[in-house]
């Protein structure tokens, strides 16, 4: 492993991979002048609804990302290669050092590609639907240091499995589990329904805002905890919770804005469209000793318009929709409701300023927007909104 780099915030790194990539499209650019774009930016489309906060942005910008993911193939000779897919292709980019993944996770996926000539694992070949290595994702939980390898194989048959598993356990310590994900499927979803556990648990668990956190192959985690903890604490700032209020924790991944808010709520409940992450969130607010919280299993706008007609209403909502924004469904059966406050957080601030436009249209108040920087070196931009009823 190279040498931890350290960051000065005017100074220029560039990646050597980064014009194939494309993932990171301020390579090249200092962190300090990446911030003032990501201010322009988001003044730019967010600005019409009122002050927009200085960007908070990180200490220490490199090797954030706690998820790193490496699709398998050939190259011309036939050598195995891992990487990224070039953008907008299927070609692999062989990435041998990225700057913003985790390190010890990269070393992880270079490790199982030089391991596999000597058990025979043929990766798979998109074209002919042949081979069985496709990918392999890394978590590693930076507060506990646990770290999840998922396999993910396009068959469930793994011949020699067990030794495979004993070689890079033996050559990389600290690998808490690994699982065989299955996925047949010829798409481009990285993971497939059927999850095996080769090794230990099957989940990792790491800490945020102090509380811990299990976190399974295919539940949404945010991928920079550095930043989430300035994300979520700001997030329950905006909220002003004083204990009495009944808050909605609106697509609630594994519960942790939720779990972290609710030791400032009289009650919470969390609804979340995947499965897996639900079992974890209830798992979560078991582990952390939470008893005022609840999670439902379905579509955030279905439920929302359920109980504007019959349930217990939320005084606070905290949205934090996937890039692709809210629903008409759910934005208006919360203006039917009308919580005293909204507090979106967002991840994609086009489909924020849309929705904003909706709500604040509806009788709501911009109070505050906080961008923070959760993707350095990539155009990403997360953002924090407050909202109020104007309407009392
Ligand atoms: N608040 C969580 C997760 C945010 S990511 C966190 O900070 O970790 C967005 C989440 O919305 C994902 O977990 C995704 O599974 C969920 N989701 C996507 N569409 C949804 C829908 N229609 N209804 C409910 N949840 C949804």
């Amino acid at each position: 492993m190279k040498e931890k780099q350290t960051m000065e915030p005017s100074r220029e790194i560039s990646c050597s991979a980064a014009s194939r990539c494309g993932g990171c499209c301020y390579q090249g650019l200092s962190y300090r002048k990446q911030l003032a774009q990501k201010q322009k930016q988001a003044e730019k489309l967010l600005g019409k609804f009122g002050r927009v906060e200085p960007v908070t942005g990180m200490k220490e910008p490199l090797y954030y990302r706690n998820k790193v993911h490496s699709v398998f193939g050939r190259d011309k000779k036939g050598q195995i290669i891992c990487g990224t897919y070039e953008e907008n292709s299927h070609r692999i980019v062989t990435v041998e050092e990225c700057l913003i993944e985790d390190q010890k996770s990269q070393q992880i996926i270079r490790t199982v590609r030089d391991l596999l000539p000597s058990f025979r694992i043929r990766v798979y070949d998109e074209d002919l639907g042949t081979g069985l290595l496709r990918h392999v994702l890394v978590r590693r939980g930076f507060t506990t240091g646990e770290i999840m390898v998922v396999l993910v194989t396009a068959s469930p048959v793994f011949p020699s499995k067990n030794n495979f598993v004993k070689a890079l356990r033996s050559a990389c310590h600290g690998i808490t589990t690994i699982v065989q994900n299955i996925n047949s499927r010829r798409t481009s979803m990285v993971l497939g329904d059927r999850n095996v556990v080769l090794y230990g648990k099957g989940f990792i668990r790491d800490e945020l805002c102090g509380h811990v956190f299990r976190i399974s192959p295919a539940s949404f985690y945010q991928v920079n905890p550095v930043q989430t903890e300035v994300l979520y604490r700001t997030a329950v700032s905006f909220a002003g919770l004083s204990g009495k209020e009944e808050v909605l924790d609106a697509y609630c991944g594994i519960g942790t804005i939720g779990i972290t808010a609710a030791g400032k709520a009289a009650h919470v409940t969390g609804i979340e469209l995947n499965p897996d992450a639900v079992r974890d969130a209830v798992t979560n607010a078991k582990e952390n000793g939470i008893r005022n919280i609840c999670f439902r299993r379905g579509d955030a706008g279905e439920y929302l318009q359920r109980i504007a007609s019959d349930g217990k209403k939320p005084d606070v909502i905290f949205m934090d929709p996937p890039r692709s924004g809210s629903t008409k469904a759910f934005l208006s059966a919360a203006c039917s409701i009308r919580p005293s406050r909204i507090v979106y957080i967002s991840c994609n601030p086009e489909t924020l300023a849309r929705d904003l436009t909706y709500l604040t249209g509806h009788g709501y108040s911009v109070g505050k927007i906080q961008p923070v920087d959760m993707f350095p070196y990539t155009g990403s931009l997360e953002t924090v909104c407050l909202l109020s009823n104007t309407q009392k």
